[in-house]
């Protein structure tokens, strides 16, 4: 897809029938608020998806999104160490300053059909090294994950300054997540791909301060997934500030 294509996608989802829907989050969107999107990716897919750097920066001028977490697709090209993928979002992180946090995939077992699980002993010493360099990061959870909460805790225990983005809320273990990393501050829970009902149980569960938007692009688009929050967080009663942090302050605190 070329750059001028995904123009004019973000023109169709803000316009005609999103005409109203995209008011509405206009309106919604706290004064002063620069929005950051804690979930995006950059490069190509096994499944065909792609993203360019320039199509992204794009999609977010049109959507006034300041601030983006970039991080490669499942890269068909990513070998065993992810290294050409995580060299696409580096040059991203370069070519546009400021606008993108890049975030580099690992695999602890440097080959990319290794499967593991995120109690697997290289996993949780990758985690150590991440806690004593103070980088954060980003677990992606989705469908494929059948564990999550239970092989993730023990970490988050023992090392309680680490900071960690559940992306898509740790999905199908949600409930249990809020329940279990509740007094863990430096745990976030980011709201792409979550169901409407899954985000308005988050926003009525979790401390407003600990969740963060995400549009998961490709997957996601900017202006239905705005809206897909702030529909879920106003039904739950946020206020203004807490709309604001939702939508940049609590995951910007980390990227001043
Ligand atoms: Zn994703």
């Amino acid at each position: 897809m070329d750059t001028k294509r995904q123009g004019q996608d973000i023109g169709a989802l803000t316009s005609g029938a999103m005409t109203g829907p995209w008011e509405w989050v206009q309106k919604k969107i706290p004064a002063g608020t620069q929005v950051f999107d804690a979930h995006t990716h950059v490069g190509v897919d096994i499944d065909g998806r792609r993203m360019t750097a320039a199509g992204m920066k794009e999609r977010m001028d049109a959507a006034n999104v300041y601030t983006s977490i970039i991080f490669p697709l499942n890269d068909p090209n990513a070998r065993d160490d992810y290294s050409g993928p995580n060299d696409v979002v580096w040059a991203a992180h370069e070519e546009y300053q400021g606008a993108f946090v890049p975030f580099f995939r690992l695999n602890p077992h440097k080959d990319y059909e290794a499967e593991f699980e995120l109690d697997d002993t290289r996993v949780a010493r990758l985690f150590e090294m991440a806690a004593a360099v103070d980088l954060p990061v980003l677990v992606h959870t989705g469908f494929a994950m059948e564990r999550i909460v239970e092989p993730l805790l023990p970490t988050v225990e023992r090392l309680p300054e680490l900071r960690l983005i559940l992306g898509h809320a740790a999905m199908v273990e949600l409930l249990a997540a809020t329940r279990a990393f509740s007094d863990y501050p430096n745990v976030l829970f980011e709201t792409s791909v979550v169901k409407a009902k899954d985000l308005y149980v988050l926003f009525c569960s979790m401390d407003p301060a600990r969740i963060c938007y995400g549009s998961d692009i490709p997957y996601g688009d900017l202006p239905s997934t705005l809206h897909a929050t702030l529909l879920a967080a106003d039904a739950a009663g946020l206020s203004e500030k807490e709309l604001s942090g939702v939508l940049s302050g609590n995951i910007r605190r980390w990227f001043p």
